[in-house]
């Protein structure tokens, strides 16, 4: 039986662990990629983001904000019956007219406002081709600076829809990767993105397809309450030891 002292000294070496790792990714990704091939081997190719043009695409990652995509695919049907799926047709819709189709979508007002602001300004810019033109880091800011947008939004549109090698961080890269004992989770968003660019360098389909994989297993297995039995990344991750125990506690009693 394990007693405190052993936990104890066990969470130390957890710590100081995760201290090493988090140097250790920002100059080798050698562990990323271990992490990503196991995915990629147990879910196969994602074929992400769904959408048929750069503008839906665009239009899905601002509709996806706090909820499940099914509700995204049903306001996305509904502005394509009637062929509005495009910033003319959608900047040209009364609020109201909008805020209904967007309905299944959720927070529709708010998001019809924030649609609508987007298409606007996409508009004002001169559309995909100008703004394709712009350098990364300043159609990131440009993006940052359109009401609405947040980081976890505009590396979206950042790289599925303009194919720009930026690394998207959200709930589920946190939850997961803190799991697994190489960042602690409540790191700033930005100081994310650079540990997992500087570890993979600038690759647009590996990102494309990392980020796609672990929105899949945080889904599929590593869920609010994971299911580390059936894992393959349980050698490598920290949490499974406790998730495991506590696990097997719970059945005892
Ligand atoms: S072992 Fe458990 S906690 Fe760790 S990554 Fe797998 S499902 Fe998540």
């Amino acid at each position: 039986m394990r007693c405190a002292s052993d936990l104890t000294y066990m969470w130390i070496n957890i710590s100081d662990l995760y201290f090493l790792t988090f140097k250790y990714l920002a100059s080798n990704g050698n562990k990323l990629r271990a992490i990503f091939e196991w995915l990629y081997e147990a879910y196969g190719p994602q074929h992400w983001w769904p959408g048929d043009t750069p503008f839906e695409v665009m239009t899905g990652a601002i509709l996806t904000q706090n909820t499940a995509w099914s509700n995204v695919e049903k306001a996305m049907a509904s502005l394509k019956a009637l062929d509005c799926l495009s910033p003319e047709a959608i900047f040209a819709l009364s609020h109201e007219s909008l805020a209904g189709l967007l309905r299944p979508s959720g927070y529709f007002n708010v998001k019809a406002r924030r649609l609508q602001g987007f298409c606007g300004w996409y508009l004002a810019q001169g559309g995909y081709k100008t703004l394709a033109r712009e350098e990364t880091e300043a159609l990131r800011r440009r993006l940052l600076g359109i009401k609405g947008l947040g980081p976890e939004t505009a590396d979206d549109i950042l790289l599925y829809a303009f194919k720009r090698p930026v690394f998207v961080i959200d709930a589920y890269t946190r939850r997961l990767f803190a799991r697994i004992g190489v960042i602690q989770g409540d790191e700033g968003y930005e100081e994310l993105r650079y540990v997992f660019e500087s570890a993979l360098g600038p690759d647009v389909a590996l990102y494309n397809e990392f980020h796609a994989l672990i929105v899949r297993h945080a889904k599929a297995l590593c869920k609010s309450r994971p299911i580390c039995s059936g894992c393959g990344l349980a050698a490598c991750c920290v949490s499974s030891v406790y998730i495991s125990s506590a696990t097997s506690q719970r059945a005892r009693h």
